[in-house]
């Protein structure tokens, strides 16, 4: 007989409906490839809840349901929607304290402790509204993680049945701001927790405290969020909880990250044809002004221009490789600061580097299967997905050991590991590196082993399915 688990997936964003960031990618492959994973003896019944933020683009939604949740003396109405993608039942929950807040992340942390405190309890209500029950919720950082909390809280004074939490932790130190008035409001109870007195009224933490289970979003950020260094404050209390955290590594889209097939890039390739990078370096050069030169190192940073990203340690590392040829193409937006210290890289250095600094996911595409090295100095990276896409178009890693850098690139494997956040660190690395690039065989080797590894959802989707049939055993 087929065994059915019902899973209810909350994220802020999910990609195609909307997407800022990381999370964005996981919430919109994970819930499918979960789904996928079903055959004859179980079925995983993974359904999908997102606010309605007014950028949401979705086709088809069917009103289904209007409700309200009591706050205060009044009460907040609460507009369901439904659509479907590829089969897949995904919910959209309206109201006023989501239409008010045009953008997916405010600046304004009010209101979006207003639309996620909104938004995780009127989720948390949705089953009952929709005749279906999960036997996991699962939500994702700390926009999702209070519905965590509120199954628990109302269990207790309802007494109604377990329902597993799980939360996906995919940057801690984003923990949400102080719900402690808006929890009154609602009416949700403060229970007596272990967490330190300032994580008690925060969404994260109180999530956290409530679930059955914890996922960093690779293992090495797994065992980081248990130490001083990296657990945001909240290290004594995960310590607490080891039994019930693990690491899971997120996967990338590899149908729409493939060498193979990408239409964004001159030329298709494949880990047996390598050499043909060689054009899409040149159309690279070409098209960012550099000189056309197949031998000098062309070396990338795409990222959000934020100091997790290490990217000013990168820039130092560059300043000081003067005596060294080499050509860089820094593609990125975020901190005005960093994008300042970026164009003054390239005026400092015109033939050398160039500042690219925008959101350009074709010129990404084009970087990733033309340029040598991407490096990634993150001061913490909860998993990263870059490396793994450029490793996947054979542009080679070179990133500090920390998080799921460490965990998916491999010294003279797969590409160039370093130790220390800072800047002689990183250059020491990129001249390893270029060493080894003057062997092309060596290199080539190198490139081949990366382009090979498996970072497809399928392998996280096991993951999670293994730990969600040990939470409803
Ligand atoms: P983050 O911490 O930002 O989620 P990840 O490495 O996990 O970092 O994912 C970043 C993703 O965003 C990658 O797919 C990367 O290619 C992409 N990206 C980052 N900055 C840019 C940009 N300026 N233009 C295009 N793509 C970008």
């Amino acid at each position: 007989m087929t065994k059915t688990i019902n899973v209810l997936f909350l994220a802020a964003e999910a990609d195609p409906f909307v997407k800022v960031g990381g999370l964005g990618d996981v919430a919109g492959s994970l819930p499918q490839a979960l789904r996928a994973l079903s055959n004859d003896e179980i079925k995983l019944d993974v359904r999908l809840v997102l606010p309605h933020h007014p950028v949401v683009k979705a086709e088809n939604l069917r009103p289904l349901e209007v409700f309200s949740l009591p706050r205060g003396d009044s009460e907040v109405a609460v507009e369901a929607f439904e659509t479907t993608i590829h089969g897949m039942p995904v919910y959209f929950i309206d109201g006023e304290p989501i239409r008010s807040n045009g953008s997916v992340y405010s600046l304004d942390a009010k209101l979006d402790a207003e639309k996620y405190t909104f938004f995780s309890l009127a989720a948390m209500e949705l089953p009952n509204r929709i005749n279906w029950q999960p036997d996991v919720v699962h939500a994702n950082d700390w926009h999702t993680a209070l519905s965590i909390y509120g199954n628990l809280t109302k269990r207790w004074e309802e007494n109604a049945r377990h329902v597993a939490g799980v939360v996906t932790l995919h940057n801690l130190p984003f923990m949400g701001p102080d719900i402690n008035g808006l929890l009154a409001a609602y009416g949700v109870k403060l229970a007596q927790t272990d967490l330190p007195d300032w994580a008690r009224v925060m969404p994260m933490p109180l999530g956290l405290w409530a679930s059955d289970a914890i996922v960093a979003v690779s293992p090495g950020y797994a065992g980081e969020v248990l130490t001083e260094e990296f657990g945001c404050g909240l290290h004594d209390f995960l310590q607490l909880r080891k039994e019930t955290l693990s690491g899971i590594l997120n996967g990338i889209d590899t149908i729409s990250f493939d060498p193979t097939t990408d239409t964004a890039i001159g030329v298709n390739y494949d880990s047996s044809t390598i050499e043909k990078r060689a054009i899409n370096k040149k159309l690279l050069q070409d098209r960012l002004g550099l000189a056309l030169d197949p031998n000098i190192p062309l070396l990338a940073i795409i990222s959000r221009m934020d100091v997790q990203k290490g990217v000013d340690l990168a820039f130092t590392a560059l300043k000081n490789m003067k005596r060294i040829n080499f050509q860089a193409v820094i593609l990125g937006t975020g901190d005005p600061k960093l994008e300042e210290s970026a164009r003054s890289l390239q005026e400092q250095f015109p033939d050398k580097i160039k500042a690219e600094l925008r959101f350009d996911a074709k010129l990404a595409r084009q970087i990733y299967a033309g340029a040598d090295m991407i490096l990634m100095p993150s001061r913490y990276e909860p998993c990263g997905l870059a490396q793994m896409i450029a490793m996947r178009y054979g542009c080679v890693p070179v990133v500090r050991a920390v998080g799921g850098l460490k965990d998916t690139v491999k010294q003279d494997e797969t590409g160039f590991v370093f130790e220390k956040a800072h800047h002689m660190s990183l250059v020491s690395a990129i001249k390893t590196a270029m060493k080894t690039m003057a062997n092309s065989e060596k290199w080539q080797l190198i490139q081949r082993n990366g382009m090979l590894k498996d970072f497809s959802w399928e392998a996280s989707a096991r993951a999670y399915l293994d730990l969600y049939q040990t939470l409803v055993k």
